[in-house]
């Protein structure tokens, strides 16, 4: 009985294992969605418009920019992201749960302007095992590869800024936790809905 659905924002290196995590939360609880998000980057083989994201050109995604048509945004890797605000704030309204996998920047705009959000980020277990994943996934040049694995260090210098930390040795395990988490933010008691109760 909670008043609005809850807002999980998922962030982590590529590699990491969160598409799989979130696909793993949708499969476990089919009420929760999964926003998609606009990008100016090129479609990877198999990725499909409007399935994976709505792949747009850049002048279209800074429109949305200007039109104020997107609940945050950032730059990563020389393009555009960005995550599609009524589709979102629709959702939890209606009570939806809404998962956000979006890169840091994105998710500090998001702990700014929903601080009722709930940020996990998630990393592999080390650096060498995050590379061997990056290269078995076969998806991106060596050099695109490197550069990711330059800014993960970095970025793992901001994870303090997140509520929670879910290392992914073992997917099962980090679903688990996942979950854990997403039940205990659920209980807190500012999310219940005190009038629908006396209503009933
Ligand atoms: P990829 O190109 O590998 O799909 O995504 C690159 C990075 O962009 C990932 O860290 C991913 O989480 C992030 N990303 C995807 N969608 C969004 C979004 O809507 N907003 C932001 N800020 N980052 C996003």
């Amino acid at each position: 009985m909670s008043k609005e659905g809850l807002l999980l924002v998922i962030s982590g290196p590529s590699g990491a294992g969160k598409g799989t995590i979130c696909q793993g939360l949708l499969k476990r609880d089919e009420s929760i969605c999964l926003s998609i998000s606009c990008t100016t980057r090129q479609p990877r083989t198999g990725e499909q418009d409007g399935v994976n994201y709505f792949f747009l050109k850049k002048g279209d995604f800074e429109k949305l920019i200007e039109e104020d048509q997107l609940l945050e945004y950032a730059q990563v890797y020389d393009n555009y992201y960005g995550t599609p605000r009524s589709y979102v704030l629709d959702k939890l309204q209606r009570g939806e749960d809404v998962i956000l996998e979006i890169d840091i920047q994105g998710a500090m705009q998001i702990k700014q302007k929903f601080p009722q959000g709930v940020l996990v980020f998630i990393v592999p277990p080390c650096l060498s095992i995050l590379r061997e994943r990056l290269t078995k996934r076969g998806t991106d040049s060596m050099e695109s590869i490197e550069k990711r694995l330059h800014s993960v260090c970095e970025e793992l210098t901001h994870t303090e800024r997140y509520d929670y930390l879910v290392v992914n040795d073992n997917l099962e395990q980090a679903l688990d936790q996942v979950e854990a988490i997403i039940r205990a933010e659920k209980s807190r008691p500012y999310r219940f809905d005190l009038k629908k109760f006396m209503k009933c």
